[in-house]
Formats: structure tokens, C-alpha cells, sequence
């Protein structure tokens, strides 16, 4: 292999199993493409307290980007010269300004604001309960929605959403109201840094399972995409992105390791 590679990972339904959130079968195989220096970078709509519970369980202290693209951690232990948290959002109760004010009254009448519900719904809406409940709801830069009108009300939502500089952003349980900040604009960041100081060629995977994992597979050398059975195919216009048989986390394996042969 020549050069240094980077793979730059969602974590939910793609390294972690969608329902059960394991990832136990693969830790092996993670932590040898780690002691081969390759850079294993997750980048998810999860918050910085839940990526720092997974790598304290994978036993491995990864440089991670958050909260969909909105903030980076950990650049320095790539390089003691980088900063340990680069923030690229606003936050979020200025987000929620901008929104109560610039939205129109009838669209945020049909949002609910996950927040603000009982308990019980939370951890429904999460799937997570206790420690790893409020490890979701600690966020910094995206505020949790349920929509609860039309198709056509979404759209416009969305697009409103969009002209006052701000994102909407599915996820795989929730949508997320976001500053304007994505997966694949993080990652671009986080390449830009490794740059300025890897004089090695880099060479990019990007895996994902979902829709909002699209921009950031299209801006990579190699798209991986593990199995999942609720996101169609034929929505995806990527050229020669792995697909795997499994889902997660069997799959991540195995589209990480024909990305890797792609490489050799
Ligand atoms: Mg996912």
C-alpha cells in the first residue's frame, strides 16, 4: 500500500448495527486497520458525548467529526500542531432564533420539538434509554424535530429552512434543524489539515448506509455503502461504490476490506 488512508465513517446502521447499536465481531478487524495507521475517522449526526462513549468502548481515541458535520474533535493526536476541536456551526440556540423568527408560523406549528417531550417518547423516537439517552440530547449545534405535516409541507420547510441559511437534515431516526454545515464539507476540512501535514499521498473511503450519507461518499476516492434495507438503491448515482451483502456491522467489514484491495 502506498501513501496514507483515510476513512472517514458514519457510525449508525453503518459500523453500528442499526437496532442493536453492536459492533463487537468487527472491533478486531478496527483496531488492525488502526495498528496498520490507517486513520479511521467517524464522522455522524451523533453528539461528541456519544462518539467519546464509542471509542472509550472500541478502547481507541479517534479523531471524530459531530453533530452532522457541525464540529471536529481530536485533530490533535494526528498532529500536536492541530487544534483539539474545530468548530464549524453556530450554536444552536441561535439557530432556533433565526428559525422562530424567520419561519413562517403554520410550518412551525407542525414541528415538534423532540426536546420537549416526555421521557418515554425520547428514548421511542432514540431507541436509547438511561446514560446513552442523554449522552443524544446533549447538543451543542442541532435541535431534534418531528414533522408532522405533508409531503409538500416538508419541502417547503426545507426550503425555507434553506433560505434563511440553515439545513434540515435526515437522519436515520430523527431530522435534525442544523446551521448550514454538512458530513462531506467536515470531511473536506479534515482533508484539507491532513494536507498541510501528511506529505504522503492521501487516499479517501467514505462509508455510509443512508441518504444523508451521500454527499460525503461522492467526495471521496472510494464509496462504500453497507446494506440497509430501508434505503432503495436506485437513489444512489455514485460510480463503482462497494455495496455490501451484509448490514452493520458485519458489512462495514466487508466493504471496508474490497476498498482496501481497490487500494493495494
Ligand atoms: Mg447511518
Amino acid at each position: 500500500m502506498s501513501g496514507k488512508i483515510l476513512i472517514f465513517t458514519d457510525l449508525d446502521g453503518t459500523l453500528l448495527n442499526r437496532d442493536t447499536f453492536e459492533f463487537g465481531t468487527i472491533k478486531k478487524y478496527i483496531k488492525h486497520l488502526l495498528s496498520k495507521n490507517i486513520s479511521i475517522i467517524p464522522n455522524s449526526s451523533k453528539t461528541e458525548a456519544e462518539i467519546l462513549e464509542f471509542n472509550k468502548e472500541l478502547g481507541e481515541d479517534l479523531p471524530f467529526i459531530s453533530e452532522n458535520g457541525a464540529a471536529v474533535h481530536n485533530m490533535d493526536l494526528i498532529n500536536q500542531s492541530l487544534p483539539k476541536k474545530i468548530i464549524l456551526s453556530r450554536e444552536k440556540n441561535e439557530l432556533l432564533k433565526i428559525f422562530k423568527s424567520k419561519i413562517n408560523d403554520k410550518l412551525i406549528s407542525k414541528c415538534k420539538f423532540v426536546l420537549g417531550l416526555k421521557e418515554s417518547e425520547k428514548s421511542k423516537i432514540f431507541g436509547l434509554s438511561g446514560e446513552k439517552l442523554n449522552s443524544a440530547l446533549k447538543r451543542d449545534f442541532s435541535i431534534p424535530l418531528l414533522f408532522e405535516g405533508n409531503k409538500n409541507e416538508k419541502i417547503d420547510l426545507s426550503q425555507s429552512i434553506k433560505n434563511n441559511g440553515l439545513t434540515l437534515q435526515d437522519g436515520g431516526r430523527i431530522t435534525n434543524l442544523c446551521d448550514k454545515v454538512s458530513k462531506a464539507l467536515a470531511m473536506k476540512n479534515v482533508i484539507r489539515i491532513f494536507k498541510k501535514t501528511e506529505k504522503q499521498n492521501l487516499s479517501i473511503i467514505g462509508v455510509g448506509d443512508n441518504l444523508n450519507d451521500l454527499d460525503m461518499l461522492k467526495n471521496c476516492d472510494i464509496a462504500c455503502l453497507v446494506f440497509n434495507d430501508k434505503f432503495k438503491l436506485e437513489k444512489i448515482n455514485i460510480d463503482n461504490c462497494i455495496v455490501s451483502k451484509k448490514p452493520a456491522p458485519e458489512g462495514w467489514q466487508e466493504v471496508v476490506n474490497l476498498a482496501l484491495e481497490k487500494i493495494k
